[in-house]
């Protein structure tokens, strides 16, 4: 049966007036920024005090945009008679966003906590190579990483906060008893390694 002449322009205008009242949900890019999850993948920022130039993001990166050049410096030995030690010190840290696809292994891999995902999105360029942003730049993204969300109040406390809690507990008790008893160690506590019994003291083992 061939169509009615007119069908498609009264179900193109039924559609119109049952849409026409409704609120618009286009957003106005760039006038209204869209409202955007924390933990969007804007792009990387870079804590570099935590950055111990291990080399695991550059190496386990799929698309090999992450540039790291760094140099060898001794450091003198913490105690007299110990070990020169060497540390890794960091010369050039660099992530090409040209090449970067957003995969975030390296902010997985890193095992100190140097990286981070910012929700930041507006650094286009117009030269291809400004989208290397060099270690400077990614710092300065570092200002724009949410905090984390707080802990769950039900959740399992995080074996690293039990950590950093019964230190801060431990330390406090010790500043206690040294405030209570004015001596450097406390009563019936065996002195530190290297120190000499006092005078009538039994001696270590
Ligand atoms: S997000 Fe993925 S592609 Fe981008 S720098 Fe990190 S590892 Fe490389
Ligand atoms: S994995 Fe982390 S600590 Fe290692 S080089 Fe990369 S950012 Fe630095």
């Amino acid at each position: 049966m061939p169509p009615i002449p007119g069908t498609g322009l009264a179900k193109g205008l039924a559609v119109t007036l049952r849409t026409m009242t409704r609120k618009s949900v286009t957003a106005q890019y760039p006038d209204t920024l869209p409202p955007l999850p924390p933990r969007s993948r804007g792009v990387i920022g870079l804590f570099e005090e935590n950055c111990t130039v291990c080399m695991l993001c550059a190496r386990e990166c799929p698309d090999w945009c992450i540039y790291i050049d760094s140099h060898k410096e001794t450091v003198p030995p913490a105690a007299p008679g110990g070990r020169e030690r060497s540390r890794n010190v960091l010369d050039r840290f660099a992530i090409d966003f040209s090449l970067c696809m957003y995969c975030g292994i390296c902010i997985e891999v890193c095992p100190f906590d140097a990286l981070f995902w910012s929700p930041e999105f507006e650094y286009a360029e117009t030269d291809i190579h400004d989208l290397t942003h060099e270690r400077d730049k990614l710092r300065e993204w570092m200002w724009t990483v949410p905090e984390p969300p707080a802990v769950d109040p039900a959740a399992e406390e995080p074996k690293e906060l039990a950590a950093a809690r019964k230190a801060a507990e431990k330390a406090e008790a010790e500043a206690a008893t040294v405030r209570d008893t004015g001596e450097g160690h406390a009563a019936g506590e065996r002195p530190a390694t290297g120190e000499r019994p006092a005078p009538g003291e039994e001696p270590r083992p």
